[in-house]
């Protein structure tokens, strides 16, 4: 109005404009195409390879990924990601995906990304939607509930595990009063198990010059108390500041559960801050063996579960669980001029202040939606499922002759082929190798102790015995291959 253009720029006028607005025909076929688009992908599943090996051949065959001034027509579209991006790869909807921590991804989170899209509710402020913001603090009182929480928890829903052991962190931090001028004297204890995302999240919490003590561990690759106990006498003795201690509830090399009661015992004595890494164990708690195995970690100050790993949500759900809700109001506390009509309406506690993120997916619905159509009964049965399939793999595999790590605690199972005459790490390198190659099937590979060893992860929703026998088949196969050509 200022220049006076608003008056002759009519939108009617300009019939080349094409406008953002698509009409319900042209949605409909949209939607049509991209569902026939899933259906096949689901349907042709188990023909599908769990990993393509041959992904980086064909030169020039990637050009449509980059963005040019043109349109595209859906029938374009379609069969280029049909071939460039769901064959190369890990295939992570696969139930033959064992490698890291499989989850699948459930069909109907899918949908739930669909209508939260669609709608774009506001999840961040109870003002703007208090319908998305009731919704997500439904899911992360059910989740305090199932790791034991009783009542002044708080919590948040987030990208993933990483960003959950973030926040748990830097509220840990806050909690202990740890400031800048005595990083170089505060103490962490972990053990050599603790998952790669929290050595980022001490750096990006300015936590980096701390001490990091990795605390013995048992032949179950468990942090053992005592030791932990001692090291925190020695170092309170030689005047540093000990506040945090990081256990794992099913580490992602092999699901080592630590002794939680016991810690969260040993946390309370010395007034220090008690985060548990439940991203891979904790829906565990779903079951009566986890419940028995994780005992304790009810007392622990934070835990951040992982609902894409073991809830089978596709990729992009975490949750972090603080057991007093104003120690996680307290880290994310903020204050902004244009956010003041948003003050008065406290029903019920807004995401954004108990998390580094305002704007952000209403991520609440791909984990509500399956919940609800499902119930919670079909996922317990599941993992009881993959608990007895890793139990299955490690005796399979000991009758065969592998060297088998630990018993599984959860359902990751380690093991390799001790050959006679080559050099074992060699051997089993090629064997992972070949497994790749192979496809049908994916594992993945780490190194314990200096051994390199195979690990196979049984999560997906996915994974039945036809995919674990597949496994041990292929195994024997490429074992006696490398037997025979040195
Ligand atoms: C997967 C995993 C993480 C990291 O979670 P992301 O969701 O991948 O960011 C952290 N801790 C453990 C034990 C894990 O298994």
């Amino acid at each position: 109005m200022e220049h006076g253009r608003t008056d002759t720029f009519d939108i009617e006028a300009q019939p080349s404009l094409h406008l953002l607005e698509t009409d319900s025909t042209s949605r409909s076929e949209l939607l049509s195409a991209i569902v026939n688009y899933g259906e096949v992908f689901l349907n042709t599943l188990q023909e599908r390879k769990a990993y393509e090996h041959s992904a980086h051949e064909r030169k020039g065959t990637d050009d449509f990924f980059e963005i040019d001034q043109a349109r595209y027509s859906i029938e374009d579209i379609l069969p280029f990601l049909a071939q460039r991006l769901d064959v190369p790869g890990i295939n992570t909807a696969s139930g033959g995906h064992m490698g890291y921590i499989p989850g699948g991804g459930i069909y109907e989170s899918a949908l739930g990304d669909y209508l939260a899209a669609v709608t774009n509710r506001y999840a961040g402020v109870f003002f703007a939607s208090p319908g998305a913001v009731r919704m997500e603090n439904a899911l992360i009182r059910w989740a305090a509930r199932l790791i034991g929480y009783t009542d002044s928890f708080a919590g948040n829903l987030t990208s993933g595990g990483s960003m959950a052991n973030l926040i748990a962190v830097s509220t840990a931090r806050e909690a202990q009063n740890i400031k800048s001028r005595q990083v170089d004297q505060s103490v962490i204890y972990t053990t050599q198990q603790a998952h790669h995302s929290l050595q980022k999240a001490i750096r990006l919490c300015g936590l980096e010059e701390c001490v990091l003590r990795f605390v013995e561990q048992d032949l179950q690759y468990k942090m053992v108390p005592q030791a932990l106990e001692a090291q925190i006498q020695e170092d309170i003795t030689n005047g540093l500041k000990p506040f945090l201690i990081i256990a794992n509830a099913g580490s992602t090399d092999i699901g080592t559960v630590d002794p939680l009661d016991d810690i969260a015992h040993i946390a309370r004595k010395y007034s220090l801050w008690f985060h548990v890494d439940a991203a891979y164990g904790g829906f565990f708690m779903l079951t009566d063996y986890g419940r028995q195995i994780m005992k304790g970690i009810e007392k622990a100050d934070s835990v951040i579960l992982d609902p894409h790993k073991g809830l089978f949500l596709p990729y992009g759900s975490g949750i972090v669980l603080v057991k007093e809700q104003r120690h996680l109001a307290q880290a994310n506390r903020y204050e902004a001029n244009y956010m003041q009509d948003t003050k008065d309406y406290h029903e019920e506690t807004s995401p954004a202040e108990l998390s580094p993120e305002l704007s952000k997916h209403f991520r609440g619905m791909r984990m509500w939606l399956p919940l609800k159509l499902h119930g919670t009964a079909p996922f317990r049965s599941c993992l009881e499922e993959k608990l007895d399939l890793a139990r299955y793999l490690h005796a399979r595999l000991k009758d065969l002759g592998f060297e088998v790590g630990p018993y599984p605690t959860l359902t990751t199972v380690i093991f390799r082929h001790v050959p006679n005459e080559q050099n074992a790490n060699a051997c089993n390198t090629a064997l992972v190798k070949a497994i790749h190659k192979d496809g049908r099937i994916f594992v993945s590979s780490t190194s314990l102790k200096g051994h390199v060893y195979l690990r196979a992860s049984i999560l997906s929703f996915r994974t039945h015995r036809r995919e674990v026998d597949l496994l041990i088949q292929i195994l024997e196969k490429e074992r006696a291959l490398l037997e025979t050509q040195p």
